[in-house]
C-alpha cells in the first residue's frame, strides 16, 4: 500500500525519475545508449530494457546502428516481469529464464532501487525543496556506498545459491531423462518447437480455412435452394 510519504516522493523526485524513464522508452534514448556503449569499446553484451522485445527490431532496422550493433554482439532482452507480462512469444524469444548465461539473474535491478527509494518518502515529506534533493542526493550516495561494500557478499551468495539449484535440480533431471528415454538435445529442442507452433498460428491453417469456406458455401446453397 502506498503511504502519504510515498506519494509525496512518487509526485516529485518520481517525477523526474519516471520522465527519464518515459523518455528512455523512446527507441531514440537506448539507441543513443547502444551507440555509446558501441564506442566504448563494449562487446557481446545482451541489454535488458523494459520494451527490449520490440526495441531488438527498432535496434535491427535503423540504419546508423543496426549493422553495427550486430557487429559488436549487443542485443536487446527483456526483464523477467516484462516476459511473464507480454505474451508466451515474447518469453521463448527473449526471457532471462530461457536465455543462456543470465543464470539467476531477472534484471530488475530498477525495480529494487526505486522500492529501496521509497523509504526516502517519508522522510522529506515535509522537506523544503533544497533538503528534499540534498537527502536524495545522501540516499543515493548510500546507495552506491551500500552496494559496494556488500558486493563480495553477494556474488558469494549468488554462487552459493546457484550451487544449491543445481544439486537439486541435477538428479531430477538425471531421474526424468532415465524415465522417459529424452536427451539434452530433446529438451532444448522443445522451446524451438513452441515457438513455430506459435508463429505458425498467426496466421489461419489452411484446413480450418477450407472448412470455414465449406460450411459457408454449404449455408449459401441452403438459402439458394430455399428461394427457388
Ligand atoms: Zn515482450
Amino acid at each position: 500500500m502506498i503511504r502519504s510519504g510515498e506519494l509525496y516522493v512518487l509526485s516529485s523526485f518520481f517525477t523526474i525519475a519516471f520522465t527519464t524513464l518515459t523518455r528512455l522508452r523512446r527507441a531514440k534514448y537506448p539507441l543513443a545508449v547502444i551507440a555509446r556503449m558501441i564506442r566504448a569499446g563494449i562487446r557481446c553484451r545482451r541489454c535488458a530494457y523494459d520494451i527490449g522485445c520490440a526495441f531488438q527490431g527498432t535496434l535491427e532496422r535503423s540504419q546508423l546502428l543496426g549493422q553495427a550493433a550486430h557487429d559488436a554482439g549487443i542485443d536487446s532482452g527483456v526483464n523477467a516481469f516484462h516476459g511473464y507480462g507480454h505474451n508466451r512469444l515474447c518469453q521463448l524469444g527473449h526471457h532471462p529464464l530461457y536465455e543462456e548465461g543470465f543464470g539467476l539473474e531477472d534484471l530488475e535491478t530498477c525495480e529494487r532501487f526505486f522500492s529501496w527509494l521509497n523509504g526516502v518518502g517519508g522522510v522529506v515529506r515535509h522537506a523544503s525543496h533544497f533538503h528534499w534533493v540534498q537527502f536524495v542526493d545522501l540516499a543515493m550516495r548510500q546507495w552506491d556506498k551500500d552496494k559496494y561494500s556488500e558486493i563480495s557478499r553477494f556474488l558469494y551468495n549468488n554462487v552459493r545459491q546457484a550451487s544449491l539449484v543445481v544439486a537439486e535440480l541435477e538428479p531430477l533431471l538425471a531421474a526424468f531423462k532415465q524415465q522417459t528415454g529424452y536427451t539434452d538435445a530433446d529438451i532444448e529442442g522443445w522451446k524451438a518447437a513452441e515457438r513455430a507452433y506459435l508463429e505458425g498460428l498467426r496466421s489461419e491453417p489452411e484446413e480450418v480455412g477450407l472448412r470455414l469456406s465449406y460450411a459457408t458455401l454449404l449455408g449459401q446453397l441452403s438459402d439458394a435452394e430455399y428461394v427457388f
